[in-house]
């Protein structure tokens, strides 16, 4: 039985998401297009960054990306994000 011919290994960018680049990729000086900034630590989006909240009013507790929720802004308690309770609708607000 011949052996059947190892896959191709394909390495997946996702250019602009939250996955780090493969490392290799930036070891060998290759850019996108005109960017050739090199990744020491890779951060997150600000509109990806994940909050968790509880509702006061029937305790759920959530997981939400910000970009979910509506940011407001508050310069007197700080800002803040609300989202709607998917159980009992009620607005839950967690710190920015
Ligand atoms: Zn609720």
């Amino acid at each position: 039985m011949a052996a059947s011919t190892p896959p191709f290994p394909t390495i997946t960018v996702h250019y602009g998401s939250l996955s780090p680049a493969p490392e290799c990729i930036w070891e060998r000086g290759l850019s996108y297009g005109e960017m050739s900034v090199k990744v020491i630590k890779q951060g997150q989006k600000p509109e990806s960054r994940v909050y968790r909240g509880a509702c006061r009013t029937c305790h759920t507790e959530i997981e939400f990306e910000r970009h979910e929720a509506k940011y407001n802004v508050d310069q007197r308690d700080g800002d803040y994000l609300s989202i709607r309770c998917p159980t009992c609708s009620s607005d839950i607000l967690v710190a920015a």
